[in-house]
Formats: structure tokens, sequence, C-alpha cells
């Protein structure tokens, strides 16, 4: 195997190839980053195809921080509720809008540290937010990510500790880079290397030598579907 910062750097130039623009999976519409903030939570547990769906109708009821801040608990755990563990995430998405207009006047935090005091904010929410809207270096390690960068061979596929890699992949990416490979590998996930039934024939990755569960596979010819 190259050297892993190297083999890092032609992974995403590949996936730069694949998915020439990196878009977020969660529509947003790029204009008030509340809204990602509010998806972001949503979307623990639960797909991003249906945090988009359920967005539709909430953010027509609650277009904004302060009419969210002032929503009725109860309509806003109804309006979350498809995305599952409704009543925390509805809990936390009001504490998140109160604390937004109270502490920051309405604009959300650049930082870190700021971000991870939001209610239901964890690093993963934080590093999507500095990434998106501030175009700051960010990790974001979600089920995409782990499952994949585990399969590439950055650390054991047992691994699932989102912090730890974090850590590992900041080691290893270049920080202008990350935000953009994070959403892309999102993509890829759906498209190629899914959790279920990878498509190891018929993916670059594979192809150029910069997958370890390729190799592995190859070795023992279990590559389906390869020409
Ligand atoms: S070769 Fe298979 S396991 Fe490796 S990245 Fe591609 S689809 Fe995933």
């Amino acid at each position: 195997m190259k050297n892993e910062k190297k083999r890092l750097s032609d992974t995403v130039a590949a996936l730069k190839e694949l998915y020439p623009s990196a878009e977020c999976a969660l529509e947003w519409g790029g204009v008030d980053p509340w809204r990602l903030l509010v998806m972001g939570r949503l979307s623990a547990q639960c797909t991003d195809a249906r945090v988009n769906l359920t967005c539709r109708e909430l953010f027509r009821v609650y277009p904004n921080a302060e009419a969210m801040a002032s929503a009725e608990l109860s309509e806003l755990e109804a309006l979350v509720r498809p995305c599952g563990l409704y009543r925390r995430k509805a809990l936390d998405l009001k504490l998140a809008s109160e604390r937004l207009l109270s502490v920051y006047g309405g604009r959300l935090p650049d930082t870190m540290e700021a971000l991870l005091t939001f209610p239901g904010v964890g690093r993963k929410i934080a590093n999507l937010l500095l990434g998106d809207v501030f175009g700051l270096p960010a990790v974001v390690t979600d089920t995409h990510c782990i499952r994949i960068c585990g399969r590439l061979g950055y650390y054991p596929e047992s691994e699932k500790s989102p912090e730890k890699i974090e850590r590992i992949l900041w080691g290893l990416i270049d920080p202008i880079e990350s935000a953009d490979f994070c959403h892309r590998i999102v993509f890829f996930g759906r498209d190629v290397c899914r959790a279920i039934s990878p498509r190891c024939g018929e993916c670059l990755l594979g192809e150029r030598g910069l997958c370890k569960k390729y190799a592995a596979k190859s070795k023992r010819g279990k590559v389906r579907g390869k020409a």
C-alpha cells in the first residue's frame, strides 16, 4: 500500500472525478445556516431523504429560528416525528433556536467550541456547519464516512468511534479537501460502497489500488463483477 496520506489524496482525487460537484445531501438551501443545524439534528439515525422530505413542511410552518423558538412543543414534535427520536429532537431544536437568538443574536457562531454548546449539536453537526456555512476545514464522520474509510483501510472496520475516526482522518487529509470529501463520500456510499453488497467489481477506488478491502478480496478471488 502507498503512503497513507498519498493514498487518501489519490482517493480524494478519484472521488472528485466521480462527483465533480460536492453537494450537501441535506437540502438546506444555502441561505439560512439555522436550517442546516435543524436538518443536521434531525438526521441522527434517520436518512437524508427523509429529513429533506420532513423539512419541506417543517420549514413551511417554522421558516426561521424565531418561529421555532416560540413553537408549541407538541406541534413541533408532531412535525419531526417521521425522523424518529422526535421528543428529544423537537426539544433540542426549540432550545437551540432559543439559544441562537438569545445568546448569538440569530447569527450562528463559527467555532467548534461555541457550536457544541447548542442542544443536540455534537461534533458531526458542528463539523457540517463549519464546512458548509463557513467554508472551514471539516471532517464529518457520518455513517458512510465511518464505513467506507474503514473498508479503505485507514483503521480497522470494527472501529466505530466517530471521535477517534475524526482524529485519524485529520491526520491524513488535506484540510482544504476535507469538507467536500465528506460530501462526496456520502454519494459514493449510496451508489457504490453500499452498506450491504458493495459494488467492488465496478469500483474506481478498488481498481486504482486505493482500497485495502478490495486488495484482500482480490487476493482471495472474491471481487464480484470484475471485468
Ligand atoms: S472496492 Fe469495494 S469496499 Fe473498497 S471502496 Fe470500492 S466498493 Fe468499497
